[in-house]
């Protein structure tokens, strides 16, 4: 066992105050370090600073959306094997289709229930990357043809 252990890094999209309150608390009381951003603009700089362990994506926010975040994020390689798990309020069936369709490998219907969503992060965190990232990979565009 490593003595000291880096911590799980989580990355919260998130632009409702309080819902930021109650996700920063539940996982930090569980262990995890937490970097709180409100938009999904902040969310894709903050991965190029630092690699997340997992990705919690709110869908509605302003500047760039879940959707496009997550749609932007499955095209960048660097991070591969990260899991990208939506936030939804909206807990419909045609939701969750819309944000695997994003990118997104799994959803987590708000408001939280506070076991099932930390279940739900460590067994993706447990995951193996090989056991679903083809998902992910049937997701990601070609690249566009080089100009110039
Ligand atoms: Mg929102």
């Amino acid at each position: 066992m490593n003595k000291n252990p880096e911590p799980t890094y989580i990355l919260v999209a998130e632009d409702d105050p309080t819902n930021q309150f109650v996700f920063r608390k539940i996982l930090e009381k569980a262990g995890f370090e937490v970097l709180i951003v409100e938009d999904g603009q902040k969310a894709l700089d903050a991965c190029a600073v630092r690699r997340p362990d997992l990705i919690l994506l709110d869908m509605m926010m302003p500047v760039l959306n879940g959707y496009e975040t997550a749609s932007s994020m499955i095209q960048d390689e660097r991070l591969d094997g990260i899991p990208i798990l939506a936030l939804t309020a909206n807990a419909m069936r045609g939701d969750e289709v819309k944000t695997r369709a994003a990118g997104c490998d799994d959803h987590i219907p708000k408001p939280v229930q506070m076991v099932l969503f930390l279940q739900k992060i460590r067994d993706w965190l447990s995951a193996d990357p090989a056991a679903w990232m083809a998902h992910r990979l049937a997701k990601r565009r070609p690249p566009e043809t080089a100009v110039g």
